[in-house]
């Protein structure tokens, strides 16, 4: 591993962590020529995944577009952006689970729902209000009591 301050290439691990999915090991390193230290991410490369889109075109899985929706879904909320990640790892490996090269966009948005409603209840009404666009309306409402019920 080089060092990004000297580039030399000797240098010792301090620290070794993983990510909760176990995907990604993180190592805090120490430089043995000049001794400053610096940090290294070794993450698993995950097979490519192509998400088809309601009007039927294909794109790349793309994990940072499933962090946008949670963010702007728990925006001033209680969540801590720990929190956020986790669950953004959980629904990647939600949809990995299901073993299928391709993917339907309103499966990942029923698989963000199903997380969201456990994380925050307040962000599950909102990302499900965007995510279905009204289309349903009545079930929403239904949903919506029960969830203010409870
Ligand atoms: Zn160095």
């Amino acid at each position: 591993m080089k060092c990004p301050f000297c580039g030399s290439l000797e240098s010792k691990v301090l620290d070794k962590r993983e990510s909760p999915d176990e995907k990604a090991t993180r190592r805090r390193r120490e430089c043995l020529s000049c001794k400053k230290r610096f940090t290294t991410y070794e993450r698993v490369e995950a097979a490519d995944l192509v998400v088809i889109k309601k009007d039927g075109k294909r794109e790349m899985f793309d994990r940072s577009k499933i962090r946008t929706g949670v963010l702007k879904a728990c925006e001033k909320r209680p969540v801590t952006l720990d929190q956020i990640e986790q669950v953004v790892d959980l629904i990647e490996n939600d949809i990995r689970k299901l073993g299928s090269s391709e993917v339907k966009s309103t499966m990942i948005g029923n698989l963000v729902m199903r997380r969201l409603k456990r994380l925050d209840k307040v962000a599950y009404i909102r990302f499900a209000s965007v995510y279905r666009e009204f289309a349903d309306v009545r079930s929403f409402q239904k949903e919506l009591k029960k969830l203010l019920k409870s």
